[in-house]
């Protein structure tokens, strides 16, 4: 197992990633019925999380920010998946199983537009110690702030905790409510809390998903795959990235160092 780690810590190095960790499965074995490692992964005992900066100089282009860093997130989700499905294929020659827990998709539907993942790649990211959870409902990493894309990997490999950087990650400062005061949707609770049907009605929007189903006659089986299909990557659009371009720990001269 320290032999393959230390292969798996040269291959991030090697694709530029420096921001990783691992912790055990069981940290998340109280989320929600359906969406624990073990819900995903039988027998699962170690969780491995990644994350990948997005340029702080995204947020920062006006007008233009929402469409720079929707294609941001084309490519450097597509990027990490990879990685991510090599990183799984190296635990598994050890002998152990793991699986992927991709950035962006897969995600289930529940009620009118819930997303969610098949287990929480911001509790994984932050039991692995690549941040806090934030008053925005993202990440907050000591060097990218909230500009952060994550990925993970469930395992049956019991995998020593570790993190990357080993800096003390501390979150938001308590008197920060920028976000909540830039949200044009008022979607963020004082307490942090985030109405996320709210934010995604309002920050996302898949133009050939609603073509779809406006021509009529879709099964209603079918819906959720149409859905993953045609709101994915490329296909949907960013319209409102307000908290985190209003984050102050989002601008790489003034925010977290390490
Ligand atoms: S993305 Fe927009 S709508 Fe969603 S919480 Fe942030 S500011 Fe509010
Ligand atoms: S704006 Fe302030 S409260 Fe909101 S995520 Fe950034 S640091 Fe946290």
């Amino acid at each position: 197992m320290d032999k393959m780690l230390r292969r798996m810590r040269e291959y991030l190095t090697l694709h530029a990633i420096s921001i990783y960790g691992a912790a055990p499965s069981s940290l998340l074995e109280t989320a929600p019925a359906g969406h624990r490692p073990s819900d995903l992964l039988p027998d699962s005992q170690g969780l491995f999380c990644v994350g990948v900066e997005v340029p702080g100089g995204v947020l920062r282009v006006g007008p233009r920010a929402e469409a720079t860093y929707w294609r941001t997130a084309n490519v450097i989700y597509r990027y990490l998946d990879a990685i991510l499905a090599r990183c799984a294929t190296m635990l598994e020659e050890t002998g152990e199983l793991a699986v992927p827990v991709f950035g962006c998709f897969p995600y289930e539907v529940k009620g009118k537009g819930d997303f969610w993942g098949y287990v929480s790649l911001v509790k994984m990211a932050e039991v692995s110690g690549l941040g806090k959870l934030g008053k925005n409902g993202l990440l907050i990493n000591s060097k990218a702030g909230p500009r952060l894309f994550l990925g993970g990997i469930v395992t049956t490999a019991r995998l020593p905790a570790m993190t990357s950087s080993g800096s003390l990650e501390t979150g938001c400062p308590q008197d920060c409510f920028v976000c909540q005061d830039a949200c044009p949707v008022k979607a963020i609770e004082p307490n942090g809390k985030v109405d996320r049907l709210k934010c995604v009605r309002h920050s996302m929007r898949s133009p050939l998903f609603l073509h779809l189903l406006k021509s009529g006659d879709v099964p209603e089986a079918d819906i959720g795959m149409l859905n993953q299909v045609s709101g994915v990557d490329d296909h949907s659009m960013y319209t409102c990235i307000a908290c985190v371009a209003a984050c102050p720990l989002a601008d790489p001269a003034t925010g977290h160092q390490q």
